[in-house]
């Protein structure tokens, strides 16, 4: 058996959602809307599947949805990417990350991530070989340092893994930390992986700035996207990754024999999708930024402490100065039992010297059912 894969626990999205539902409970542990999504992208993906878009796809994606993405970021970030030769269509973020991360990393390498660290990258760089250099994030403000940075790069640093806007601490990082992961980056000559799915659920007026677009990085940044985030169609799971034509010749070799292709239908929903105005974006932001000062009243109302939400499907809450004695994981377990409200322990994206007093809500979901949510934990505390 590989050494790998034989002991690790079930991710806790899949472990946390199978409690919701033998609980019954209100699932805002996994993140995902409780809203059909856009219909008019519902329709087109519809209209694909009649009008016969469901053949194998090349294996690049589609021309119509690496075009669209393309111009995608052209406008929201002056990117220019060629369609052809640095933009791929894979079957979901973690997919991508996945092709990412195996086309870089060879045995003995070492991959700086920054812990909460995303419960795919570990074992994805174990797998390859390479080693985890974890640097830990602290809260409330989650941010980079010069220091923490020197302490983690080294001559053996191949690449760095670094997810922007950040699950599960909502963080959306401002230039400032980018421009000095950056020059990090360059001075140990190391590729940035930058998992950037959230990059569109960004509130309060923020703006999402892509690591690839910091001088110096075009060529050495590997970006990864989410369509799933983007329209709140999670499901879907249609992912991209975008990077100059050498980095991306190799990782379309991975995707080659990890999914291959990807369902065309919906990957013509998509392109259409992401031609859609900067309202409609920008409307889904407000409508996000809404349900989050709902649920960030109404847990506040309840004593939780909030650590306010700067971007992401989630906002968490530090049980610390609560004195509950119990550990996020026993919190969350007792009231997705007791209250039947489903979240996520913030401890399970630590692999030591884990935070263990935070957890995270998903406040993407229908007033009511939030409302209900709040209702049933009126006294979890
Ligand atoms: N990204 C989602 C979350 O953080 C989970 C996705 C998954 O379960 N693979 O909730």
């Amino acid at each position: 058996q590989n050494k790998v894969f034989a002991d690790l626990p079930v991710t806790i999205f899949e472990q946390m959602s199978q409690l919701a539902r033998d609980n019954n409970a209100i699932n805002l542990g996994q993140g995902f809307p409780d809203d059909p999504g856009p219909e008019d992208i519902r329709r087109a993906a519809a209209d694909a599947v009649l009008n016969g878009y469901n053949q194998y796809p090349s294996m690049m994606g589609l021309p119509e949805l690496r075009q669209a993405i393309a111009a995608h970021y052209k406008h929201w970030h002056k990117l220019d990417l060629d369609p052809m030769s640095e933009v791929m269509v894979t079957s979901g973020g973690t997919e991508a990350l996945t092709s990412a991360i195996l086309s870089v990393v060879e045995p003995g390498d070492e991959v700086i991530c920054f812990q909460p660290v995303y419960d795919s990258y570990l074992p994805i760089i174990r797998q390859a070989g390479g080693i985890p250099r974890l640097v830990r994030l602290e809260p409330p403000h989650w941010r980079l340092s010069e220091e923490m940075l020197r302490q983690a790069f080294s001559p053996k640093t191949k690449a760095v893994l670094f997810n922007n806007p950040l699950n599960p601490a909502a963080v959306v990082y401002p230039r400032e930390d980018l421009e000095l992961l950056a020059r990090f980056c360059q001075e140990f000559d190391a590729v940035a992986i930058c998992d950037e799915v959230w990059e569109h659920v960004v509130f309060d007026g923020r703006e999402h700035i892509p690591l690839i677009t910091i001088p110096g990085m075009r060529d050495r940044t590997i970006k990864v996207g989410s369509a799933g985030k983007i329209f709140s169609l999670t499901g879907w799971k249609i992912g991209f990754v975008c990077a100059a034509p050498q980095l991306l010749r190799v990782a379309a070799k991975v995707h080659q024999f990890l999914t291959f292709t990807t369902a065309p239908n919906l990957q013509m929903a998509v392109a259409y999708g992401l031609g859609k105005s900067d309202d409609y974006f920008l409307d889904m932001r407000a409508e996000l930024a809404r349900s989050r000062d709902r649920l960030t009243a109404g847990l506040e109302r309840l004593g939780f402490p909030v650590l306010k939400a700067q971007g992401t499907y989630f906002l968490t809450v530090d049980l610390s100065p609560l004195g509950l004695n119990e550990t996020d994981e026993q919190f969350c377990r007792r009231i997705v039992h007791d209250y039947k409200v489903a979240a996520i322990p913030v401890s399970a994206f630590y692999e030591k010297d884990a935070v263990t007093s935070v957890v995270r809500f998903c406040f993407a979901k229908k007033d009511a059912t939030l409302d209900t949510a709040l209702e049933r934990l009126s006294d979890a505390i």
